[in-house]
């Protein structure tokens, strides 16, 4: 009678636990969804006279290197 006792705290306990851990782990996940940061659309440019590498908006053709003054077509990979 006893033991039985025992063994039913002993599953409630765990029970417990592994409901914790489980909303613990859907809260994080819930917290890192809404943190992340998105990838940008910006446009990276590369300056081929200083090789100074850039980024501008994404409806920009040509970009003024910042570095030097020269204008850029954008990088692509
Ligand atoms: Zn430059």
């Amino acid at each position: 009678m006893k033991t039985s006792i025992l063994s039913e705290w002993i599953f409630i306990y765990v029970a417990l636990f592994l409901l914790i851990l489980f909303l613990c782990s859907v809260y994080s996940e819930i917290r890192k969804r809404r943190f992340d940061p998105k990838p940008s659309d910006d446009r990276i440019f590369r300056c081929g006279d200083c090789a100074y590498v850039y980024t501008d908006d994404p409806t920009v053709d040509r970009a003024r290197c910042p570095h030097c003054g020269c204008m850029n077509d954008p990088f692509t990979f």
